[in-house]
């Protein structure tokens, strides 16, 4: 059963101006199928940040499946059901 491995991530930054901003996201590695990376990047303005939900339409675009609407549940079963092994962890 091929593997896929998601690495959550978060980043910060604190801006004098501004004030704190945060972002989320993810580097994911898909076997067979190579990465992608969804690293947050928090900034003042045009911050890459990425819901979970984005990211697991990332993984079904890349191995071929890209739902009209599907929400995290779902996007799991159907990565699941395509016969992957999801493992996450919590980084930062
Ligand atoms: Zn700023």
């Amino acid at each position: 059963m091929p593997k896929i491995h998601i690495a959550w991530k978060n980043d910060e930054y604190d801006c004098d101006d501004c004030g704190p901003s945060f972002a989320n996201g993810a580097t994911v590695k898909i076997e067979d199928r190579g990465d992608i990376d969804m690293s947050p990047h928090a900034y003042c303005y045009d911050a890459d940040s990425h819901s979970k939900l984005e990211v697991y339409l990332a993984i079904l675009e890349r191995i071929g499946h890209t739902p009209l609407d599907a929400n995290e549940p779902q996007c799991l079963e159907l990565i699941a059901g395509f016969g992957y092994e999801i493992t996450e962890e919590d980084g930062d």
